[in-house]
């Protein structure tokens, strides 16, 4: 079967031509328009050399390049990698050489964030990409790095109009790199089956509750990087898919979130837990009145980590929405499972598996265990990766009979919702006994002084590991460390209260939102 993730762009530039693709700042692309200028690229890069199976790297943030080159690659039929944007030269470098990329496209970047400069250091530690491509602000300036092209030289003159590259179903379409928690990032590829599916698992769970979904009026607003699995497929994808408006913003910043959604009248937002909790900040903080936000948003979701209930609860509180809270990883597209609209949803659980997904729970020998227990999460379906790039021994580990294991620690209730208990990495063992730190973290949340929490383990002479939990406190909240700890001796069994608790002013957090826990350690 022939199956091209970029064909649901050409599918809307045909049928539906002017409809809003993408706002950007006051720029507006149609989707003839975004699909036309996809279409430069894609000529450009064959000009260039690239062919069907060649491998492309993109470093770009929420900016129109993005979707403009990733679709670009696709029609190609080359297979695109996109980097964490956060990424220093010697990792760009291993990047481009582990997923042997040809070519490298990079947003030149800002003052604060020099991107291209970057780039160009890391695209020259790599001897076998061949090609670095500058994306800059004005595609008609000269390219701020001697010796680089731009993309405005690599589209000058190039047809609007372009052949899609038949591609098979099991093509890989894209790469996703791991954040290499547990070691040497390594490359998930996914194929032009897997993304497609997942887009459109993604687009029918949130487009039911979309008013007008008949006349394409509905916007939605990406501050997930698109670099990551999730506003990949469940933003970028789903919603291009859905020939809905795409609004995207380089940078989460609540002033900028909030300004956008009223501007743009967004009806759909989805983002990491940091995410919702810092909009709540910035909201109480500053005594925004939600009503004119609240007016047109009808839907957000949550995945990539935990959701506090309290946060949650807050948000749907003060919006008037739902928030439906998801679960995934890179290597499943990313998503797995969902709290689906028109079922009731449990708070605290991550839902149930989305279509064509089957999720179990298996103990240390691999035997799936009862409800209600707790064991590895496994996951089989169109979502799961081929395995990762040019590691076989990793995919033997990863992949079992079609099942992936995830490393993640869950529990499936009666009517099959899941909730993840940890991650097994993440878990505490202390003096014998195994502590989750996910547990601690929901119910300090709920503490009055608590805003922000993460507890992990620390190393210790005498029970090989502490609990210790380092905690953000709300402005103007008096509690002590001390205090804190006698409340938590209150609520936890005894082997597992945080003996140790640290205010800090903020937790170091990831390009894609999550609370960086290796960094605390
Ligand atoms: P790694 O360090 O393994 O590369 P990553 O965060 O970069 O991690 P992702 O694929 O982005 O990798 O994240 C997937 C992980 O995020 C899952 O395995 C799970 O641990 C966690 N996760 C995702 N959604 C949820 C959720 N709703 N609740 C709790 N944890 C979640």
């Amino acid at each position: 079967t022939t199956l091209n993730l970029a064909t649901m762009l050409e599918d809307h530039a045909r049928k539906r031509p002017n409809r809003t693709a993408l706002i950007f700042n006051d720029m507006r692309f149609n989707y003839a328009q975004l699909n036309a200028m996809t279409n430069q690229i894609a000529n450009g890069m064959v000009a260039l050399g690239i062919k069907p199976g060649d491998h492309v790297a993109l470093s770009c943030p929420n900016l129109p390049y993005f979707p403009m080159v990733y679709y670009a690659a696709l029609k190609v039929g080359a297979v695109i990698i996109c980097l964490n944007i956060m990424l220093k030269p010697r990792e760009i470098a291993y990047h481009l050489s582990d997923c042997d990329a040809k070519a490298f496209f990079c947003f030149e970047g800002t003052a604060e964030l020099p991107l291209g400069q970057m780039g160009k250091a890391g695209f020259d530690e790599a001897p076998n990409c061949e090609h670095m491509i500058m994306l800059t602000t004005n595609p008609a300036a000269p390219s701020p790095i001697e010796g680089v092209k731009t993309l405005g030289q690599l589209m000058y003159n190039q047809a609007p109009t372009f052949t899609t590259h038949p591609t098979k179903a099991d093509d890989t379409a894209v790469i996703f790199y791991t954040s290499g928690t547990t070691g040497q990032p390594k490359g998930a590829e996914l194929t032009h089956a897997n993304m497609f599916f997942n887009a459109m698992v993604a687009r029918d769970l949130a487009w039911p509750i979309l008013d007008n979904s008949l006349d394409g009026s509905n916007v939605v607003l990406i501050t997930l990087p698109l670099f990551h699995s999730t506003g990949q497929t469940a933003q970028m994808n789903a919603n291009i898919f859905a020939g809905a408006t795409l609004t995207l913003l380089p940078r989460f910043e609540p002033a900028a979130v909030l300004a956008v959604m009223e501007r743009d009248k967004v009806n759909l937002w989805t983002g990491v837990p940091t995410m919702f909790w810092a909009l709540l900040q910035y909201i109480a903080a500053n005594k925004i009145d939600p009503t004119p936000i609240a007016a047109n948003l009808r839907l957000t979701s949550s995945g990539g980590a935990p959701m506090p209930v309290e946060v949650m609860r807050q948000f749907e509180e003060i919006f008037g929405v739902r928030v439906l809270e998801g679960y995934g990883l890179s290597e499943c597209s990313p998503i797995a499972t969902f709290n689906h609209i028109d079922l009731p949803s449990k708070p605290g659980t991550v839902g149930q598996p989305v279509w064509g997904v089957e999720v179990c729970c298996v103990d240390d020998a691999g035997k799936p265990v009862p409800a209600g227990e707790k064991g590895e999460i496994l996951i089989r379906g169109h979502n799961v990766m081929k395995g990762y790039y040019k590691r076989p021994d990793a995919t033997a580990a990863a992949l079992q009979d079609g099942w992936l294991h995830t490393g993640d620690v869950g529990v499936i209730d009666e009517e099959g919702y899941l909730s993840i208990v940890d991650r097994k990495k993440d878990m505490i063992l202390r003096g014998g006994y195994n502590v989750y730190p996910r547990e601690l973290e929901e119910v300090l949340m709920t503490h009055p002084a608590v805003s922000l929490v993460a507890v992990l383990g620390v190393p210790d002479e005498k029970l090989g590991e502490e609990v210790k939990a380092f905690i953000v406190k709300k402005p103007g909240a008096e509690a002590t460390e001390e205090e804190v700890v006698a409340w938590c001796r209150d609520q936890f069994a005894a082997y597992k209260y945080p003996r140790l608790v640290e205010f800090r002013e903020q937790l170091p957090i990831s390009a894609t939102g999550k609370i960086l826990k290796r960094e605390l350690r």
